[in-house]
């Protein structure tokens, strides 16, 4: 079996977003692989678009701007040029498979929260993007038991 070539490295930019991107380099090293960086804002229209009539425009661009910085400054930590870097708007998972498919990706490497309960009945992005995962999830867990 050949190594990876492309591995998409999925962040929140949470502190957490650190021992899931120290595995992808590590693999990135033994492998020769290129890391792509994907950081997914979900719009607030998504979350509020319904019930509250206001124009989120002006606070939207805010936050994109806010984490273009936040991004550009965790790539820098791992080595990874503007070229991979990936500040994209939508849902998390559906633009992980989306990036998946337009950079031909055969990893991808995920934090994953050890669940119990009811969040587990709610799922997380681990779960939803290795359902339909064109090609290998690696989930690395994080946070507390
Ligand atoms: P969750 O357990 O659903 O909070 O998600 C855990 C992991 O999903 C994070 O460690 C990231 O790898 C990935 N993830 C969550 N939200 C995003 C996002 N907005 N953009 C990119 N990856 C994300």
């Amino acid at each position: 079996m050949n190594g990876y070539k492309t591995i998409l490295l999925a962040v929140d930019l949470s502190d957490e977003a650190h021992s899931v991107a120290k595995r992808a380099q590590h693999i990135a090293q033994t492998n020769g692989a290129t890391i792509h960086l994907i950081h997914v804002i979900e719009p607030l229209s998504f979350a509020y678009g319904g019930d509250i009539p206001m124009d989120f425009s002006t606070i939207q661009a805010e936050i994109q701007s806010q984490a273009k910085n936040q991004l550009q400054k965790f790539a820098a930590q791992y080595q990874i040029p503007e070229s991979c870097q990936h500040l994209v708007m939508g849902r998390a998972e559906s633009e992980i498979h989306a990036a998946v498919g337009e950079l031909n990706a055969d990893l991808v490497v995920i934090g994953s929260h050890g669940r119990s309960g009811l969040s587990l009945l709610l799922g997380s992005t681990a779960n939803s993007v290795l359902h339909g995962s064109q090609c290998d999830v690696l989930a690395v867990r994080v946070g507390k038991e």
